[in-house]
């Protein structure tokens, strides 16, 4: 399988330059040259099949001889370690709660299948692989876990120092072993420009093998599509129309159900919900892509102002808002809607959602009166307790914070603490080279 760029479908590359230089010189986004439907046979196992078997055989379709098969087994195995489960409210609604991973929302997904194939690729390499990610809190605590103990691949971190949640903190600088977290006494912008310049310099460049995990990486949209068959498996509701309803930022995870969609898997229809960042949805109305900047919101992981992702779903519908739209379905909601969307979950249904996953269903059930005899299944992509704000504020209640998590706040903090100079930072990479 090769890979093409959406700005120039003739720029192709194979799955280890799409891996470790993810974004391509013409700044488009890497895309499997073809996505073809599964075999009958597929479909002939899919009710028996694991999670993992799922992965395997998916993960095989859309990287068609990248990796070798027992490889590729052996690595959505471990990927896999954790089951995407649907929960169903009533009247036609269901959650697809994908935060049972380590960090408790779906970036788990991307960040472990990732971090497998990354080792894979560099696997016949003298150096580790280094990754080197600035966060503001979540994209590194994903990475961390995903990266942790990973063969052949070394993780520094860098984060501004008290501006991330004591409990993200702790994600970042308790694990110890690949995974090296630097405090940088300054923004998330300052951390980021440290990581950009390392990425320029020419002595790291030789001395490491420096690489990004970025949100771009087409091995993260890739394990994303996995638990949409998951869910359609699990509800199993013959004769039903199945509609996918994804609560939306950079569009990542909408971008893979549309591949599981391709591979042959009977999505009826796709729904995008946003918070205000409204991008999309206003597209789908108008048929203009207007981008600008993001404004925050109590779903901030959604606060994005121009999609990346949007490219791809262009792409996949061959440009056509025509197409595109009747495929998908765009609404946005305000703050103030969404806290009464949580209070409406918890008090009709006896369930806690998150505010990304209360515009998932707000956008659910503005849907469904149309369409009173779809089911909806709202990807759940983040566990309450990580915003106990707005949902105890919601509720009334109490949010629980798992036990795997609740760990963390005993273990010891380990992290190098530095400043906002390039040249001191460097220095200590250079000292732990050797
Ligand atoms: C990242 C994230 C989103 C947005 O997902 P995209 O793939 O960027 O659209 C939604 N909810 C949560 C909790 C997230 O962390």
């Amino acid at each position: 399988m090769e890979f093409y760029s959406t700005n120039d479908t003739t720029l192709r590359v194979n799955l280890k330059e799409a891996v470790l230089n993810s974004l391509p010189k013409d700044r488009g986004l890497y895309m499997p040259e073809s996505i073809l439907p599964l075999s009958e046979e597929f479909w002939h196992k899919f009710k028996e099949m694991s999670f993992p078997e799922i992965g395997y055989e998916v993960s095989r379709q859309l990287l068609k001889g990248s990796v070798e098969d027992t490889e590729l087994r052996q690595m959505t195995a471990k990927a896999l370690s954790f089951d995407a489960p649907v929960r169903s409210l009533g009247d036609g609604m269901h959650v697809l709660e994908l935060f049972h991973g380590p960090t408790l929302a779906f970036k788990d997904f991307g960040a472990r299948f990732m971090a497998q194939i990354m080792s894979y690729l560099n696997r016949e390499e003298d150096k580790p692989l280094t990754i080197l990610v600035a966060t503001s809190g979540d994209t590194g605590g994903a990475v961390a876990a995903g990266f942790y103990k990973t063969p052949n691949i070394q993780v520094f971190i860098l984060y501004p120092k008290g501006r991330v949640s004591p409990l993200q903190e702790k994600q970042l600088t308790t694990l110890g072993e690949n995974i090296t977290a630097f405090e940088v006494d300054g923004s998330f912008d300052d951390c980021q420009a440290m990581v950009k310049q390392a990425f320029l310099d020419e002595e790291l460049s030789t001395t490491f093998q420096l690489t990004s995990a970025n949100s771009i990486n087409i091995t993260r949209l890739v394990p994303q599509s996995f638990y949409y068959f998951r869910a359609m498996q699990q509800l199993a509701m013959e004769g039903k129309k199945i509609v996918m309803c994804i609560p939306s930022g950079n569009f990542g995870n909408l971008t893979a159900g549309l591949l599981a969609k391709n591979l042959g898997l009977p999505i009826h229809h796709f729904i995008a919900a946003t918070n205000i960042n409204d991008i999309v949805p206003s597209y789908l109305h108008s048929g203009k892509y207007e981008p600008r900047a993001s404004a925050a919101t109590i779903s901030n992981a959604m606060d994005v102002g121009n999609p990346s992702n949007f490219a791809r779903m262009k792409d996949l519908f061959g440009s056509s808002w025509e197409e595109m739209k009747g495929w998908i379905s765009g609404y946005a909601f305000d703050d103030k809607e969404t806290m009464g969307a949580i209070k409406e979950v918890y008090e009709k249904y006896n369930y806690t959602i998150d505010p990304h996953g209360a515009v998932g269903y707000l956008a659910a059930k503005t849907y469904q009166q149309d369409h009173p005899d779809e089911e909806v299944v709202i990807l759940g992509t983040a566990h309450p307790s990580k915003f106990p704000g707005p949902v105890e504020e919601a509720t009334g209640a109490a949010v629980e914070i798992p036990e795997r998590l609740a760990r963390l706040a005993e273990l010891p903090k380990e992290a190098h603490a530095i400043g906002t100079a390039f040249e001191a930072f460097k220095s200590m990479l250079m000292k732990m080279a050797k």
